[in-house]
């Protein structure tokens, strides 16, 4: 019988619970006084005073199931989530930490024990990467592992590091391959999509300032991570993490409230996989106490639910489906994560009221477009100035795409780069009281048109430099 995501997650945390760890529930998605990061991006965040030696536990050993975002900074994924099989905003993260208890040997013989006799992936798909130098990792990975699936790879790869600062080391990764077994080769890992970064086994050594230097930790610990949505998929036999039981009562829930048949939603498939990410998201970081607004992490969930909302409309929805959803992920999760379902109604209700305020937003802007293209023409001109196209994006909150979608309906065209200068002007202006640096991000949801939502299976990284706007 196939096994179901809740069954591996509570697999996982039961396996290091009986090996000693404390299972520790995760923590919010919002970082507990880390100024340095917007979003909790892995399990050993929780933990990074305790790896620094700043902070003591009444244990040396644990396990969690983390809820994470990756959406900017050092780990930013965003541009990859629709088109990929495997990268989301919001994610879950399966770890085991040691802090100062136990370090290599034992990490590598729980990963492979867990995976292979647990969940019985076929070890013969599986590959390992170690960090350049490290020979011993890479003489207990030969106990079980051919010395020619156990490849060496660099800094980029196999140094891991939180953000630019913290603590870091030397990591060891296990990939798994989907593809036939006869086309295998040492070249595809971490380059070819056939092969899966299924967990990543961090051997915590340093703590690295902002100059670069690394200060060994006061004892080596380990801290390892995997997404559970990727395990999952490997498990449950499904090349895409959208095929789960993670993602399919959402993507089933779209399709129901869309009336779509089966041909109709996959030839929208990467417009219902970015909604699923993304009320995924939306619902969890409200759980967590973020609401829709104008800067820092309230601004990148309000463009996370402009996001779903623009995809809704290109798949066909008319009505509000936000809240709705919603549900759906509350319904699925609630269970483990108690917090959605305590604070159900409130989520319900931030969700609906956002997307009442855009559909509001999208009105008023299309009001005043309508109003400007009048005048224009009035004028005997077909040139929208870039100022009042950055006005209609920046006070009224009106999607520059699709400014640009309307004027060339009409045959006018945009001062670009008037635009862009309003753009950089009213940057400037910002970066003065903005704590957190979202401008990158909100560059990447403004300049260019949603990704078509044909299925692109494997190829998906041709699409990773196609950028999405709100
Ligand atoms: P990738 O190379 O696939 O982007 P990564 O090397 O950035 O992954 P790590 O920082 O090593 O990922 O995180 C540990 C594990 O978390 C990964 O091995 C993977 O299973 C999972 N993971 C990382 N990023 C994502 C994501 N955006 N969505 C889902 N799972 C993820
Ligand atoms: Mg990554
Ligand atoms: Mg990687
Ligand atoms: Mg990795």
């Amino acid at each position: 019988v196939p096994k179901s995501s809740h069954e591996i997650r509570q697999l996982f945390l039961d396996y290091f619970k009986e090996r000693g760890h404390e299972v520790v529930p995760s923590s919010s998605l919002v970082p507990a006084n880390d100024p340095t990061l917007l979003f909790t991006n892995a399990g050993m965040n929780q933990f990074k005073d305790v790896f620094l030696g700043l902070e003591k536990r009444p244990y040396t050993r644990a396990t969690s199931a983390q809820k994470c975002m990756r959406v900017s900074g050092k780990h930013n994924d965003l541009e990859n989530v629709g088109p990929s099989p495997r990268h989301h905003t919001f994610f879950e993260m399966l770890g085991n930490f040691s802090f100062g208890d136990y370090f290599k040997e034992e990490a590598i013989e729980y990963a492979w024990d867990f995976l292979t006799n647990v969940l019985q992936l076929d070890k013969n798909r599986l590959w390992v990467t170690i960090y350049l130098d490290d020979d011993e990792a890479f003489e207990y990975w030969t106990r079980h592992v051919p010395p020619e699936r156990i490849l060496r790879f660099g800094k980029e790869e196999n140094f891991w590091q939180m953000g630019d600062t913290g603590p870091c080391g030397p990591c060891s990764e296990i990939h798994y391959y989907w593809g036939p077994i006869e086309e295998m080769t040492p070249e595809g890992v971490n380059r070819d999509d056939r092969y899966l970064e299924l967990w990543n086994l961090v051997f915590m050594q340093y703590d690295r300032a902002l100059d670069g230097t690394l200060t060994p930790l006061p004892k080596p610990s380990i801290d390892t991570g995997m997404g559970l949505e990727r395990i999952t998929s490997v498990v449950q036999g499904k090349t895409n993490n959208y095929e789960t039981d993670l993602f399919m009562p959402i993507i089933t829930r779209i399709q129901t409230l869309l009336g779509h048949s089966d041909a109709e939603r996959d030839a929208h498939i990467v417009g219902y996989r970015a909604i699923a990410d993304h009320i995924r998201a939306t619902t969890f970081l409200i759980g967590d106490g973020v609401l829709p607004g104008n800067s820092g992490r309230n601004y990148v969930l309000r463009l996370i639910m402009r996001r779903a909302m623009r995809y809704g409309k290109q798949i066909g929805f008319e009505k509000p489906f936000m809240a709705d959803l919603a549900e759906t992920v509350i319904q699925e999760y609630g269970g483990h994560y108690t917090e959605l379902a305590e604070k159900r109604d409130f989520i319900l209700e931030v969700v609906a009221q956002e997307e009442d305020r855009f559909r509001q937003t999208l009105d008023n802007g299309l009001a005043r477009l309508e109003a400007l293209l009048a005048d224009l023409e009035a004028q005997g001109t077909r040139v929208i100035p870039g100022e009042e196209a950055f006005r209609l994006y920046d006070t009224y909150g009106f999607p520059y795409d699709l400014t640009r979608q309307i004027a060339e309906e009409r045959g006018f065209t945009i001062d670009r780069e008037g635009f862009d200068r309003a753009m950089a002007e009213q940057r400037a202006r910002a970066r003065a009281h903005e704590t957190f640096n979202v401008d990158e991000l909100v560059e990447r949801y403004r300049t260019v048109d949603l990704p078509a939502t044909q299925f692109v299976g494997y190829d998906y990284q041709r699409l990773t430099n196609v950028e999405t706007t709100i």
